[in-house]
Formats: C-alpha cells, sequence, structure tokens
C-alpha cells in the first residue's frame, strides 16, 4: 500500500470525509476503463470539489511521493486511467458544472468531470453545441487528456481544434491558466496544447473555455453499400476531395456488417459507408445528398439509403453504434482488443489493404471500422487465449509500423496509456527525449499517472 493512513486523513482533510473514500467497492470501480488492459485499483479514491483543492492533493502527493492517476468517466481505451502503480485515483466526476455560457462568442466555460453528452443536453437551450463526440459519454478533462475527437471530426476537428483555454494543476500544485477566450492566439509558446493529449502525465485539468457550434438546422445521413472493400474505400477518397462539406464519413467492413445482418439489423453484408451532412437550408442538404448518392453510385455503390427524417437517421447511426455491441455477442466471455491508427487521406485504401494482409497472415479474425474521413481506422480482436493475445500484439505493432510508414499514426484518438507506450520511440524518434525532459520538467518525482505515455527507461 503506497498510501498510509496518515496520508488517508491528510487527503481526506483537504476534500472532506464524503470526498475519500478506502471502502473495496469505490476502489474496484476506479481500478479498470473500457479497455483489455489489466484492472489495477487505487489505494484512494478521492473526489475533489474545484480546482484549489486539486492543486492541494497534488501539492501534498508530490511532498510524499504518492502516485496520482486522474479519472473521468473511465471510457479510455488504452488503460490512460488505470492506476498502475496504486496510490490516488482522482475522480474528477464531482466537478461537473457549467461556469459560464457565452452564447454570442460560441463558448462554454466547464468543470473537467462534466461529461460532453450532459454538457451537450444542457446547451440545447441555447441552439448550441461542443461538437467532438468520442461515442462513449467521456467526460470534458479525458477528452481533453486524450484528444478524443470521433464521428464529427471530419467537419468540426478533434478536442483540440475545439479548445481555446484551460487552467492546469501542476504537479507541484501550482494552478496556471493557459490560452484565452480569443478565436486568435499567438502569444507565447502554447503550453495549452502541451497539456491536450497528455494523458493526465504532465498536470490536472480543472477547467476548459471550449468553442461551441450551432446546432445544424437540417441533417441529412446515409447509407451506402459497395461489393468491394477496394469501392468502398476509393469512394472515400472521392467523397473527400468532392469539396462537400460532410459531417461524418464512416467505414464499416463486411466482417461488421455481416454479424449486424445476422442479427436481424436492416443492412446488406457488404462493405458499407455512413454519410452525413449538415447545412442551414434543406434544399442545401437535399442537394448535397445527391451529390453524395452520385459519388457513391460512380463507385458502384449496389445500395443508397438516404435519410433526412430524425427517426429514420437515429435507425442508420443505430446501425453503427450497435456494431461493437454485436462483436461482444458473437464472441461471449472474450476480451477486445481495439487498434487505432491513422494516416493521410490518400494512404488510407493502403493502410486498410496492408492492415487485413496483416491480420490474414497472423490468422486473426480483425473487425474494422473507421472514421474514414479522417483516415482513421478501428480494429476491434477479440481473443480468448494468450497464444491468441501474441499474435493481436504481434498484429498491433505492425500495422502501428504500417501508418507510421504511410506517414499517420500509432494513435489517432485513443492515445497511449498503456498499451503504444512502446510505439513511442518508432513514432517519435528523437522528439521522445524531449518529450521525456518536459516530464521531468514538470513533474520531476513522477508522481502523475506513471507507467503511462512515455516508455520505461530502464
Ligand atoms: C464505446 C466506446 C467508443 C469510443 N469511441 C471513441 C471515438 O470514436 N473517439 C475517441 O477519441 N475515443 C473513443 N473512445 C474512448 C474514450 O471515450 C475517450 O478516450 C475519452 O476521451 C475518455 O474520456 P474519459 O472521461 O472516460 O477519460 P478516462 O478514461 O477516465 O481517462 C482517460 C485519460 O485522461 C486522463 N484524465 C482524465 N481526466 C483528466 C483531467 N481532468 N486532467 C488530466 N487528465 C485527465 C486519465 O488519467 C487518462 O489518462 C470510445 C470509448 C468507448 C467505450
Amino acid at each position: 500500500m503506497a498510501i498510509s493512513e496518515a496520508d488517508a486523513r491528510a487527503l481526506s482533510g483537504i476534500v472532506g470525509a464524503a470526498n475519500c473514500s478506502a471502502r473495496a467497492p469505490d476502489r474496484e470501480q476506479h481500478a479498470r476503463d473500457a479497455s483489455h488492459h489489466a484492472a489495477h485499483t487505487p489505494d484512494l479514491v478521492v473526489w475533489p470539489n474545484n480546482a484549489e483543492e486539486v492543486a492541494r492533493i497534488l501539492a501534498y502527493a508530490n511532498a510524499h511521493g504518492l502516485p496520482v492517476t486522474p479519472w473521468g468517466t473511465g471510457t479510455g481505451l488504452e488503460g490512460g486511467a488505470i492506476p498502475q502503480h496504486g496510490g490516488i485515483s482522482l475522480s474528477l466526476a464531482r466537478m461537473d458544472a457549467i461556469l459560464a455560457v457565452h452564447a454570442d462568442d460560441l463558448q462554454v466555460t466547464a468543470q473537467p468531470g462534466l461529461p460532453h453528452q450532459d454538457l451537450n443536453r444542457q446547451l440545447a437551450r441555447y441552439g448550441l453545441f461542443f461538437p467532438p463526440d468520442p461515442g462513449a459519454n467521456a467526460s470534458i478533462g479525458g477528452m481533453l487528456a486524450t484528444n478524443a475527437a470521433g464521428i464529427r471530426t471530419v467537419r468540426y476537428g478533434a478536442t483540440k481544434d475545439n479548445v481555446l483555454a484551460i487552467q492546469v494543476a501542476l504537479a507541484d500544485g501550482r494552478l496556471l491558466r493557459l490560452g484565452s477566450r480569443s478565436l486568435k492566439q499567438s502569444s507565447g509558446y502554447n503550453l495549452l496544447q502541451l497539456f491536450v493529449g497528455s494523458e493526465g502525465t504532465l498536470g490536472v485539468i480543472t477547467e476548459a473555455t471550449l468553442k461551441l457550434a450551432p446546432i445544424p438546422q437540417h441533417t441529412g445521413t446515409a447509407m451506402a453499400s459497395f461489393a468491394a472493400v477496394e469501392a468502398a474505400v476509393a469512394a472515400v477518397l472521392d467523397l473527400r476531395l468532392s469539396g462537400l462539406d460532410l459531417a461524418a464519413l464512416e467505414y464499416l467492413d463486411s466482417t461488421n456488417t455481416r454479424i449486424l445482418a445476422d442479427a436481424g439489423v436492416h443492412i446488406a453484408p457488404l462493405p458499407t459507408l455512413l454519410l452525413e451532412l449538415h447545412g442551414g437550408a434543406a434544399e442545401a442538404v437535399a442537394g448535397g445528398m445527391n451529390a453524395l448518392r452520385a459519388i457513391c453510385e460512380a463507385h458502384g455503390a449496389t445500395a443508397f439509403r438516404a435519410a433526412t427524417d430524425n427517426m429514420e437517421r437515429t435507425l442508420l447511426w443505430k446501425t453503427r453504434h450497435s456494431a461493437y455491441e454485436a462483436i461482444v455477442r458473437n464472441h461471449p466471455g472474450q476480451e477486445i482488443v481495439i487498434m487505432d491508427v491513422a494516416v493521410p487521406i490518400s494512404a488510407y485504401p493502403e493502410l486498410i489493404r496492408s492492415a487485413q494482409d496483416t491480420l490474414d497472415e497472423l490468422n486473426l479474425v480483425g473487425y474494422m471500422k473507421g472514421h474514414a474521413g479522417d483516415g482513421n481506422i478501428h480494429i476491434e480482436l477479440p481473443y480468448g487465449d494468450e497464444t491468441t493475445f501474441v499474435r493481436i500484439a504481434m498484429a498491433n505493432q505492425r500495422i502501428a509500423a504500417i501508418a507510421v510508414g504511410l506517414g499517420g499514426t500509432a494513435t489517432g484518438e485513443h492515445g497511449v496509456g498503456i498499451g503504444k507506450r512502446d510505439l513511442m520511440r518508432m513514432e517519435h524518434g528523437p522528439a521522445l527525449d524531449l518529450m521525456q525532459a518536459m516530464k521531468t520538467l514538470l513533474d520531476p518525482i513522477g508522481i502523475l499517472n506513471p507507467g503511462k505515455v512515455l516508455p520505461a527507461t530502464h
């Protein structure tokens, strides 16, 4: 146990007894995120109520060498929130308030524990929304810490593109404000973006000012099926080059669509694209949908289902969102590794081809789906035994190397966490040394989320 009773008493003194727990159910609830990575229980779960309490917790932990792992909502897919070294699980869940809505500026300032779907529910009355959507109801802090992206990134950008300012608590307890509410900022080093994607290893985000967008007046959604994967992927390139302002462009391979069709979902068991357009005028969206149809048909689409009314659109999206559940049901009792790589869009066909070849060579079943419009692919790989897991680990390495070789990255949006640490040197070369130096500068004792992002140095 890294934490003594005296430590627990001191921490409880900062946040209050009701916000500090060493009870087994609380510790177990914070031992594992949504990834396949092994659980590790913290010694203590602490729920601060404000930034000052976060700063005092960190100052105490720093002075006593206690590991601190920030926790958002635990939906991460690379083990980022698992307290690998025990110590404190620092849950931001009780810091979930909207602090200010600047509707005229299309901005909101919120605490980090607020889940983004809850944020959007509260913003609906202003006709505004925060566009990044990782699918799960992730917290604002977790999304910033992983630079989450998702389905709408193709139009609105990733989380990094939608943040203007943050407040962050450093390991030694200093509280800093980084960025400003101005859309244009060229004042000094861009420290704000250093913390975005740093997965709780450099500081704890305690507040964020985010960019908002008007809720689209009109939306069109379509699903297109293709006889062959090559045709679907070639269509992705043309759709991106078309100049149409796509709000989503998603790919599901036939491994996914087959199990969905088998489960009774109305979908052809073929490579499939899901597309969405947002617009201010119904005619513009209708015209855009016709243009999308023409591009898909030019690539031999065997079916094109378009919908503009909400019920039908929701049904089309349900297909995409139920794909993961269908995999879980099809592989009862198995764990699932979710691989995540991204490349420049022109290399997408090559990535899909080489990734499939790799899976075939290693005799693995993989379900490919991805945010195709961003050149991002996820491969879901179920396993029930150690030998399959070893082959999955080999595929993970090889496919990440392929993506990096194509000018891309080993992780487009899920982050490094535990699972991609050993790929950091391959991707970043000597720049990794600078990352390590920054970690030492900001967290010299190494209390912040130890065991994550950077590879072990010994
Ligand atoms: C079904 C499903 C679908 C998903 N789809 C996508 C997708 O399409 N795109 C995508 O990007 N992700 C996706 N994810 C992954 C996940 O939702 C994101 O990684 C999300 O950003 C994690 O947020 P969280 O609040 O759950 O963070 P957690 O899992 O709790 O933590 C993630 C990391 O952030 C750190 N952290 C949390 N809060 C803070 C803070 N305030 N300050 C500093 N560090 C902090 C943690 O220490 C950890 O390293 C999906 C997950 C699931 C389960």
